[in-house]
């Protein structure tokens, strides 16, 4: 009788182990979702396309660097 129950509480233990297991695979299989879009535009000194939040605003329109808007309004 002892036996029975030393062997319910290893499946049982298993059980368990192989249970967490499966959630932590599940958990790492779900594909993790891509950054949203940026929205591009170019420099208006030499033309490169650069994400908008990185703009400097000039006169003129955006620039991709502070030197850029200083040429372009100098
Ligand atoms: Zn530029």
């Amino acid at each position: 009788m002892k036996f029975l129950l030393l062997l319910v509480v290893v499946v049982a233990a298993v059980w368990m182990w192989r249970s967490g297991r499966l959630a932590d695979a599940a958990s790492k299989q779900k594909p993790s979702s891509p950054p949203p879009p940026q929205d591009m535009v170019s420099c208006a000194q030499c033309g490169v396309h650069f994400p908008q939040a990185d703009a400097v605003a000039g006169r003129n329109g955006l620039y991709c660097c502070v030197e850029h808007r200083q040429c372009a309004e100098s």
